[in-house]
């Protein structure tokens, strides 16, 4: 009810009730594995030989607090089981989306740092806000082949010029006229049209910095710290809110800042670049998952794709068991090659979800 309170993950919309209920025979029930069972396993291994305790009861004891501690207590959401679920799922059905991600990250290792790819990347973003991606890539190359340098777009007497250019994008006096201020702004402060100065700052004062400027939002921000400086960020669009909503990450009155404060502190960092990117993905195709049930780019057969998210918030942040072993395993404690790792192939009989 109140806007300003708090995600409350674990209550969900009565549309997300509805959808849990189709999956009450849920046979994973006596073999579902929390997060808090994961470690107290852990814990047990390292206790083994010792203590003076027989081993088995130590088991038992160990298993049992924890399934009473769990009985009490909500767990989390996302739980990171089910944040690494998610992931593997969606990673098996959109295999290009983490092809594409292992790419940037390629590129991210090699690239010298010649580029002034901030700049590239918050105008591009700036770009992209509020319509389609085929008409923000047709601005961006009308926009680069009429001014090739940002020093052209600061300098750039007649803004008509910029808006024509961009004009496909839609909005285009209102962008045009951002774009160039900040890059106005930036060059009498600093003597150049480039944001690569922000490189070198931490999280906050990027953050501190860009939102001085009009037209920067969160989202924005948290795609330029996760895309272009590589930082660990989960920012939260309309298909991300929607999906997380759906599983009941967060509740259904959450706004996309609230969503993104809360998931932004809970997602593990490992794997927030391929799940935010999954979800956007995974949000324009599938019939479950898009808004009104409409994708927009549905499979062009006239199918319809088995959607693998819909039981996860019948799941209340446990995951079976089963997954749990193969997610452990396609991770291990080497999140460096976790986006590698968690290719469908290491991720075998995902749940049927009809
Ligand atoms: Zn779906």
């Amino acid at each position: 009810m109140d806007a300003n309170a708090l995600p409350t993950p674990r209550r969900r919309s009565k549309r997300v009730q509805s959808t849990s209920k189709q999956s009450t025979n849920d046979d994973s029930s006596d073999n579902i594995v929390t997060p808090d069972i994961v470690q107290s396993n852990k814990r047990h291994k390292h206790m083994k030989g010792s203590t003076t305790k027989d081993t088995t009861s130590i088991k038992v004891e160990v298993v049992k607090s924890a399934i009473v501690k769990n009985a009490k207590m909500k767990v989390k959401r996302p739980s990171p089981a089910e944040s690494y679920y998610v992931t593997a799922a969606l990673s098996k059905l959109h295999p290009e989306i983490v092809d594409r991600n292992d790419e940037r990250r390629k590129k991210a290792h090699q690239s010298c740092g010649s580029q002034d790819t901030i700049t590239d990347s918050i105008m591009h973003t700036m770009l992209s806000q509020n319509t389609t991606d085929a008409n923000k890539d047709r601005a961006w190359a009308s926009l680069k082949r009429k001014f090739p340098t940002w020093d052209q777009v600061e300098s750039c007497e007649n803004l008509d010029e910029i808006e024509s250019a961009i004009k496909v994008a839609g909005l285009a006096k209102t962008r045009a006229q951002r774009m160039q201020n900040i890059l106005r702004q930036v060059k009498q402060e600093r003597g150049e049209a480039s944001l690569e100065y922000i490189r070198d700052f931490d999280d906050d004062k990027v953050k501190k910095e860009l939102s001085r400027f009009k037209g920067l939002g969160p989202k924005t921000i948290s795609c330029v710290l996760l895309f272009s400086l590589g930082r660990n960020e989960f920012p939260v669009d309309t298909h991300v809110l929607r999906i997380t909503q759906k599983m009941g990450w967060i509740s259904s009155g959450t706004n996309r800042e609230q969503a993104y404060e809360y998931l932004n502190d809970n997602i593990p960092n490992e794997i927030k670049m391929d799940l935010h990117c999954l979800l956007v993905r995974h949000g324009k195709v599938c019939h479950k998952c898009a808004a009104n049930g409409r994708p927009q780019f549905p499979p062009e057969d006239g199918s319809q794709l088995d959607c693998p998210l819909l039981k996860v918030s019948s799941w209340k942040g446990s995951v079976p068991g089963a997954f749990v072993v193969h997610l452990a395993k396609a991770y291990g404690d080497n999140t460096s090659s976790s986006a590698v790792a968690i290719k469908s192939e290491i991720v075998p009989d995902l749940p049927k979800s009809k």
